[in-house]
């Protein structure tokens, strides 16, 4: 029987390590990292994940605002706020919430956010610089990922591991730190032998959005499971990519939905805001 890795209190944790950081980073240098949030329109579930990210910000002690103009607002408006945000030296971390306008191009305002203040890890350079194995700020949900995995006590060297969805936000950069972390990496999506490969896998990291893909009986004994998926439910509830209860009875270690990669996502947006601010990368 698996053994639960708690992503709540590995968050809490991570979020108490940089609430130290912070308070270090204003005796010696009198330097407080800000976060700006730009939510554009009224989408409900950017509104709580914004929430959530605000909260946790004032909590570790960053300056934190919100940018929130109308749904209407032009491209070229948007924009002129991010050059605005780029410029202002008390805003260490930038991060556009998605989904966007329809009218409104992502990859264009993702890309004019300055790398350095990319705190979501989604710019070309950061991504560019992931693949080439460069520091720079890293996408925050895979980034949770090799957190939880070191607190579960799995080093990746030499381990066969499979993630499952080819993202641009968690498949491909889960993939790209796992070989950074010496892992014989497999990326799997449609067309791949899902039951073959991840009944290959000492590491599973399952990344799809659809719940309960990935069958228990193809997991290998002692494997360590990591369920990215947040699929909600007719009944409201939250399932992951994994099935649950019969992945549990053959992984080593296995991360629970809601409870495990979730907390993390926005407990490394405060790390790579404090990297941000200090310069750390
Ligand atoms: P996405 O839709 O952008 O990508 C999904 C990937 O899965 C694609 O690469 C696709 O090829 C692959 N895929 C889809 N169906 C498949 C199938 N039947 N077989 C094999 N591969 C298949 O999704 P995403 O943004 O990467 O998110 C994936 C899941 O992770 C979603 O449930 C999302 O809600 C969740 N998520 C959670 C967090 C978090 O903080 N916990 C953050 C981001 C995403």
């Amino acid at each position: 029987m698996a053994q639960l890795i708690d992503g709540k209190a590995v968050a809490a944790r991570v979020r108490a390590e940089v609430k130290a950081d912070v308070e270090i980073l204003k005796a010696e240098r009198g330097l407080v990292p800000g976060l700006t949030v730009v939510r554009v329109g009224e989408d409900p579930a950017s509104k709580i994940y914004v929430n959530g990210k605000k909260k946790a910000a004032e909590e570790v002690g960053f300056n934190s605002w919100e940018e929130h103009p109308d749904a209407s607002i032009s491209e070229a408006e948007l924009l002129a706020i991010v050059h605005r945000l780029n410029e202002d030296p008390a805003v260490h971390g930038i991060l556009v919430q998605l989904p966007l306008p329809k009218h409104i191009d992502a990859e264009r305002i993702i890309s004019a956010v300055k790398p350095e203040k990319d705190v979501d890890g989604f710019h070309p350079m950061n991504a560019g610089k992931l693949s080439l194995g460069k520091p720079g700020l890293r996408p925050c949900t895979p980034f949770g990922v090799m957190r939880l995995l070191k607190e579960a006590g799995c080093d990746p060297s030499g381990k066969r591991a499979v993630v499952v969805g080819r993202s641009n936000i968690v498949g491909k950069p889960m993939a790209l730190m796992l070989l950074a972390a010496d892992a014989t990496v497999t990326v799997c999506h449609r067309k791949s032998n899902l039951a073959a490969e991840v009944a290959n896998a000492d590491i599973v990291v399952a990344a799809v959005g659809v719940p309960e893909l990935i069958k228990g009986e193809w997991i290998k004994p002692g494997a360590v499971v990591i369920d990215v998926g947040m699929n909600r439910m007719a009944d409201g509830k939250l399932k992951g990519d994994v099935e649950f209860e019969k992945a549990k009875e053959r992984a080593s270690f296995i991360t629970p939905v809601p409870g495990g990669v979730g907390p993390m996502t926005i407990a490394m947006l405060m790390r790579n805001t404090l990297i941000a601010a200090s310069g750390g990368i």
